[in-house]
């Protein structure tokens, strides 16, 4: 039997609100009308909307949703829904997606690098007002495609910190040295001169935006003008099995207490860029096991698919519960190692798992927090990609790892 029956007025859930997703009351009752041979991606959109408004109530300045983490048209809708409002994009198709699913969206084209045409396009298309450089070059560049008087140019400043586990100053980003003098070039030319900068990703320590907005205090008090806006970028951490993380309102009082030093206009404002802390939360993935070989279990999702992040550096595993004809599952547990479907060695999940003993072929895993850089990186190698994405509608459906 089909989860679509699911569908419409029967279950209180208005077809136009699920996206034009299939869907289905929670796990336990897709897995108790059936046993999905393929992967299955459950959103759930309370949980979206509760994070966006969490965050977006709690960050001391405005949030940009960075579109990479997730581009999944209901991922965007359920954070619009949630209060954002703003989305950080990095290419036009990332901006033409936002655009045609949230009309009051403001787009931001933060990235220094884009094909030939985007930033015009954007500029003429999407409203786009608001660009990035690294170098004089890009600066350059962009003039070609807009009229700088009527934008805003972020200079980014490359700024790295060991508590963060992804550098994301090693591509772009100028020396902090050399932004002051950036800035002004951005400001003689016309355009309205901002201050942006990436600590990095799955940023372990508060400490790292610290230290970030003592460079920024230090390049803005060179400056002969003040800046309206200074944008703090991504890397707002989750918490995950065996990688624990302080909560976010750790780090929000950390930016808070600097950006009162920052000599910002009047009128100015922090931004940021969360990616993982919006995505990661409502999404779970549902996979079978195909085959146990004593401590190992061969999925049908692996790290071509859904749990391609786990390649990088940083968390190494999931939170998970298991199913058994489409009952929830416990029992004594040991450790397993867990492999993807296809023929290559490396499909391997990097940390162990402790799952019930008697874990056998048929029964079904739900890894939750797994919306962010899970969907969006996927391969289709080996022939294994799913298409099917449920969008749960039992108010209190709750995925692993985040109890009610
Ligand atoms: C990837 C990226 C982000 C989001 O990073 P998270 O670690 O997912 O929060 C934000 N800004 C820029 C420029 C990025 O490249």
């Amino acid at each position: 039997m089909s989860v679509t029956s699911a569908r419409g007025p029967d279950f209180g859930f208005p077809e136009d609100s699920a996206f034009g997703l299939e869907t289905c009351a929670d796990t336990a009752s897709l897995l108790a009308r059936e046993r999905p041979a393929e992967p299955v991606y459950c959103v759930y959109p309370e949980i979206y909307r509760e994070q966006a408004a969490a965050f977006v109530a709690g960050f001391p300045g405005h949030v940009l949703y960075a579109v990479k983490a997730n581009d999944h048209p209901a991922v965007i809708r359920l954070l619009n829904q949630g209060g954002v409002t703003h989305f950080d994009c990095a290419s036009l198709a990332e901006i033409e997606q936002v655009r045609g699913l949230c009309p009051d969206a403001h787009c931001y084209f933060m990235i220094p690098v884009r094909p030939r045409g985007a930033a015009r396009s954007a500029f003429e298309n999407f409203g786009v007002r608001h660009f990035v450089i690294d170098h004089t070059a890009g600066l350059d560049l962009l003039a070609d495609q807009v009229p700088l008087e009527e934008v805003v140019v972020f200079t980014r400043m490359a700024v790295s910190h060991e508590a963060a586990l992804q550098n994301l100053s090693t591509k772009f980003g100028a020396p902090p040295e050399s932004v002051p003098g950036l800035m002004e070039a951005v400001a003689d030319r016309g355009a309205e001169a901002a201050l942006a900068f990436n600590v990095g990703s799955s940023v372990t320590r508060p400490e790292a935006y610290e230290y970030a907005m003592e460079v920024a205090q230090t390049v803005l008090n060179r400056l002969p003008f003040r800046v309206r806006l200074v944008d703090v970028g991504g890397g707002f951490p989750r918490s995950y099995p065996g990688f624990r993380v302080p909560p976010l309102e750790d780090y929000f009082d950390s930016i808070r207490n600097m950006s009162a030093r920052l000599p910002l206009a009047d009128d100015g404002a922090i931004l940021a860029e969360p990616g993982r802390a919006l995505a990661a939360p409502g999404l779970s993935a549902v996979v079978e096991v195909l085959l146990r070989k004593d401590d190992r279990l061969y999925l049908n999702d692996g790290m071509f698919g859904i749990f391609w992040e786990l390649r990088f550096k940083g968390h190494d595993r999931y939170p998970v519960r298991v199913f058994r004809d489409g009952s929830s599952h416990s029992g004594d547990t040991r450790q397993f190692s867990l492999y993807g479907p296809t023929c290559d060695s490396t499909d391997v999940l990097p940390g162990r798992v402790p799952l019930p003993a008697d874990i056998r072929p048929g029964d079904h895993l739900e890894f939750g927090s797994l919306g962010a850089y899970s969907l969006a990186g996927r391969t289709r190698f080996n022939g294994f990609y799913s298409e099917r994405v449920v969008l749960l509608t039992a108010p209190d459906a709750r995925p692993p790892g985040q109890a009610n």
